[in-house]
């Protein structure tokens, strides 16, 4: 099966993807992987590439589905893709299904984790890593204590890169821009709408149960 999982940044698409990939044996897809990839191929496309983003801007959607066909078409990947913060346009919904069509593949599954700005903001926000054993930890969902955590107080730092303002933003632009592509999957494909407001395990039991039952 191929697979989308969608869900607002910051929301825990990635982890959620990760268990995915290692339970089923799936191939993750992400552009920004593949765009990296590319430059330290250095391949002709790939130099384009780095000089595109070298000046501040972001790879076209032209580049972006030459690098995902070249994913589709080899048979390693065939019917095991997952992708992940792709597509982000309708447009760029519309040019992978017809990739996938040239290929005779589909989309078996959509999942989108849906989760609230206010969860978004304390996941972020609440996010403290230990300078010395590098765990991280949230003061909100996981605070650091005696029993999960032997380093001194000292070592625990809180990141700053990431203001409310930039996080809801960037929620707003997700929202903006993912739901005509949800419209269009509720549609023509399986789509799973997640709670994605829960514990990472309970999230993950959710998922795994919907794509054990999915065969093909
Ligand atoms: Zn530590």
């Amino acid at each position: 099966m191929n697979l989308i999982i969608f869900g607002p940044p910051g929301g825990g698409k990635g982890t959620q993807s990760n268990n995915i990939v290692n339970d089923f044996d799936l191939k993750q897809i992400s552009t920004g992987d593949l765009l990296r990839n590319e430059i330290n191929l250095q391949t002709d496309l790939g130099k384009k590439i780095e000089s595109i983003i070298n000046n501040g801007e972001l790879a076209s959607d032209d580049v972006v589905n030459t690098l995902i066909e070249k994913i589709i078409l080899d048979p390693d990947n065939f019917n095991r893709l997952i992708f992940d913060g792709y597509p982000r346009t309708i447009l760029q919904t519309y040019s992978l299904e017809k990739l996938l069509k040239k290929f005779n593949q589909k989309i078996s599954i959509v999942l989108s984790l849906n989760v609230d700005k206010d969860i978004i903001l304390k996941r972020i926000n609440g996010r403290v890593i230990c300078d010395n054993c590098f765990k991280i930890f949230n003061v909100y969902f996981n605070p650091p204590n005696s029993k999960n955590h032997n380093c001194n107080k000292k070592y625990l730092i809180k990141r700053h890169d990431d203001n409310p303002k930039t996080i809801l933003n960037r929620f707003e632009t997700y929202v903006t821009k993912t739901n005509p592509i949800l419209d269009y999957y509720k549609k023509t494909s399986s789509l799973y709408e997640i709670d994605g407001n829960q514990e990472i395990d309970e999230i993950y039991n959710k998922i795994k149960a919907i794509l054990e039952n999915i065969r093909d």
